[in-house]
């Protein structure tokens, strides 16, 4: 049921680094099985990435104000009105929810992650993940509780680092929650719910049952199922399936701890190839929403060296067309290694 459809193209030119030999060189488009969405997988094979070096800018990001460092915090961040979070933040061990200064959706908030500054790849432990995601869960289910016509559509997600979007360094996740979904939430909740009412099955129990043993399968921890993604929306595109799970309610603490456990092996996967950041996204579907399950993305984010080019081209802005450097099932080979 599941279509894993792949279209190959070939171009044809003379190559200039093979004494202008006549070359025939391979590209290919693909389509998610859900969606049906368009990908773009570049034909390098074997890419590589000099490793940067965040030194500077975190150096100069401790000389800047940051909001969020502690003694800054307690007096320069917002807080919510006592009758919706009373005492106006929300706290899990060491990570802080705040409201956003700058709110782009009804409910939107903030978690300061760790008192510390600056966390490199290696330094995120996982207890700082399960913390920050608690205390985002927290706030989900006050929203749904006071303001159930905004808790329709919500999400958890990270900008690590300036490369993949963060204006801070100060690692923090959003949080959001609205009474309409993002373009790429509300089309995968149609189109689960379309496959639900096809099928009478979870689309993604179908792809873990097509994934499995596969070569993008990278297996289970218990409750969560980790696949490189068929049709990467990035680079390093992994996704994580919370089975079972779809709306704030069905997450216990206990899947928290097992995805923070996995989420800090493919960090360290990125780590491991010089990956510089990334984002990460956490769905989850409203009440009315039929056939989803709760899915965890993370994709890796880079400047292409020299020259700080940006990895989100004419072909994401202009055409919607995501795209990767590396065939999802290259990457696969390596990340089991992390995973296992
Ligand atoms: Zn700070």
């Amino acid at each position: 049921m599941i279509n894993f459809r792949r279209v190959k193209a070939k171009t044809r030119f003379h190559d200039p680094t093979k004494n202008f030999e006549l070359v025939e060189v391979e590209s290919e488009k693909r389509y998610d099985p859900l969606t049906g969405r368009l990908v773009r997988v570049f034909p390098f094979r074997k890419f590589t990435f000099t490793r940067h070096d965040w030194t500077p800018f975190v150096e100069e990001s401790r000389q800047r104000f940051c909001p969020f460092c502690p003694g800054v915090i307690e007096k320069a961040a917002p807080r919510f009105p006592e009758d919706f979070i009373p005492g106006g933040r929300l706290q899990v061990g060491q990570s802080v929810l705040i409201p956003n200064l700058n709110p782009y959706e009804t409910h939107s908030a903030v978690v300061v992650m760790s008192p510390e500054h600056y966390l490199s790849m290696r330094d995120i432990e996982p207890s700082v993940m399960r913390d920050s995601l608690e205390v985002g869960l927290n706030y989900l289910k006050a929203v749904a509780e006071k303001d159930p016509d905004n808790a329709g559509y919500s999400s958890i997600s990270w900008n690590y680092m300036p490369y993949a979007g963060g204006s801070l360094i100060h690692p923090h996740l959003q949080v959001i929650s609205g009474s309409v979904p993002c373009n790429l939430d509300g089309e995968v909740a149609a189109a689960a719910a379309g496959y639900y009412d096809r099928n009478g099955r979870v689309y993604w129990d179908d792809l873990i049952e097509a994934e499995k043993g596969g070569e993008r399968d990278l297996g289970s921890t218990g409750q969560i199922h980790w696949l490189v993604s068929f049709a990467p929306l990035a680079m390093g595109d992994v996704t994580a399936v919370i089975k079972g799970c779809s709306t704030i309610w069905d997450i216990t603490p206990g899947h928290l701890e097992e995805l923070a456990r996995g989420l800090k092996k493919i960090i360290g996967y990125y780590d491991s190839i010089n990956m510089p950041a990334f984002n990460m996204a956490m769905y989850f579907a409203g009440k009315e929403n039929k056939g989803f399950c709760c899915t965890v993305r993370t994709v890796g984010r880079f400047t292409l060296f020299p020259l700080v080019g940006s990895d989100i081209s004419n072909m994401q802005m202009l055409h919607h067309d995501p795209w990767t450097l590396c065939a999802p099932e290259d990457m696969a080979v390596e990340l089991k290694k992390f995973i296992k």
